[in-house]
């Protein structure tokens, strides 16, 4: 950090105020985390000078033979700890393992189905900002007036519109979603299924959501939501399905050039981490603590959508309090607690504004919170939206921040 502070003080500062905001925020974003420093020392090295284009042993550059341990080591404990036959590591973010899968299986023009947006669903399953809905023809499906996932109705739209491939998988839905029953609708029209299991990896890799790897034919994954590894995104498929459609190669050259080890050493040291009893007891509590959370915000006079959550979020719906996720959002963050509007199942609000606000449990875990602690956060969010009584929420929000200091 010196040397950035030498050289560079605009840097070192807004790092440091950033640090420094971490540290004083209860942290609800469900996407983010904290990782560990082993993982950040890693993605700090000099991994990062490397050029590596290929894979492990065939590479397009002289001077890999260390960069390959790296590589295969975590290709080795992805597929160990997911229980699958084939990993790629390299694709740089989840957008760009999701693209990569869509390159290699879809032709454009092709209809696949994704959860909607505005449902919970994510850009890259067919927004029509994004890629994946500008070179594919989308037919979303998404949740009931309960918000819950509605099997019937996929199967309905399936048969319908005949998709080359369903993608299950969300980024703002709190229920367990039902693999199984995906794959039998996926088989009955004769689609390919592809789970984005993103938010949900380092539930799953605990055995607290139930995998997807038996039932889809590919599931992509990012390293940097529950999970907590760097950011990144990674791609598993049995062997049978990678013959068939080559994702290496849809990957790299079809969508990335070099890969980014400094990266992949990181994925390496998180995927060594989940492999740990440790871990496993962090999602527990990640799980708890939602659920803890959920049922504290639903007494102070919240509502959840679908009632509470099977996961590390929830999706609380501000219409009764007459309130927007914008507002929510910066009513929170003038208290120090950081979240993202949302939209809710059928929100009559534009995105930008919403009427609801997404939050989740994965970096205040990794701080140490418990159950208990859940009850503070309800009271400090409680305080900032309903009674508006900024003092006690930021009283409450530093009780927490303090008793579980950021990197302690
Ligand atoms: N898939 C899902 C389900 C997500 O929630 C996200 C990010 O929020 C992504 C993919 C994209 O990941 P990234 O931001 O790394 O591109």
């Amino acid at each position: 950090f010196d040397e950035i502070a030498n050289f560079d003080p605009e840097i070192a500062q807004a790092m440091t105020d950033e640090i420094n905001r971490q540290d004083h925020n209860i942290e609800l974003i469900a996407s983010e985390n904290i990782v560990s420093k082993a993982v950040m020392a890693a993605m700090g090295s000099p991994l990062t000078n490397k050029y590596a284009e290929g894979y492990p042993g065939k590479r397009y550059y002289g001077g890999c033979e260390y960069v390959d341990v790296v590589e295969d080591l975590a290709r080795e404990r992805a597929k160990k700890l997911f229980g699958c036959e084939y990993v790629n590591v390299q694709p740089h973010s989840g957008a760009q393992a999701n693209m990569a899968v869509f390159f290699a299986i879809l032709q454009p023009g092709d209809t696949f189905m994704g959860m909607n947006l505005a449902h919970g669903g994510h850009l890259t399953h067919g927004s029509p900002v994004n890629m994946s809905g500008k070179y594919f023809n989308v037919v979303p499906y998404g949740v009931n007036d309960d918000g819950f996932i509605d099997y019937d109705e996929v199967l309905r739209i399936a048969k319908e519109c005949k998709p080359k491939m369903i993608v299950a998988g969300a980024s703002a839905y709190a229920r367990a979603i039902d693999f199984k029953r995906f794959r039998e609708i996926a088989d009955e029209v004769g689609a390919v299924l592809m789970v984005d299991m993103a938010h949900i990896a380092g539930l799953v890799a605990a055995g607290l959501h139930e995998s997807p790897i038996p039932y889809a034919h590919v599931t992509t994954t990012t390293t940097h939501k529950t999970l907590r590894g760097p950011r990144g995104g990674m791609i598993l498929s049995s062997n049978e399905v990678n013959e068939k459609y080559n994702f290496n190669k849809a990957v790299f050259p079809g969508i990335q050039g070099g890969p980014l080890m400094h990266v992949i050493a990181g994925k390496a040291v998180c995927l060594k981490e989940a492999l740990t009893d440790e871990y496993k007891e962090y999602q527990k509590q990640v799980v708890k603590n939602a659920a803890c959370l959920a049922q504290a915000l639903t007494e102070r006079g919240f509502k959840i959508v679908s009632g509470g959550t099977d996961n590390h979020l929830m999706l609380v719906d501000l219409q009764n309090l007459d309130l927007t996720g914008k507002e929510v959002e910066k009513l929170l963050d003038s208290v120090h607690i950081t979240a993202n509007k949302n939209t809710v199942p059928n929100d009559p609000k534009s995105p930008f504004v919403t009427s609801g606000i997404r939050l989740g449990t994965p970096a205040i875990t990794t701080r140490g919170a418990k159950e208990d602690d859940m009850i503070v956060i309800a009271d400090a969010i409680k305080a900032a939206v309903i009674d508006k009584d900024n003092d006690k929420a930021m009283a409450l929000v530093k009780s927490i921040t303090d008793k579980y200091p950021l990197y302690a």
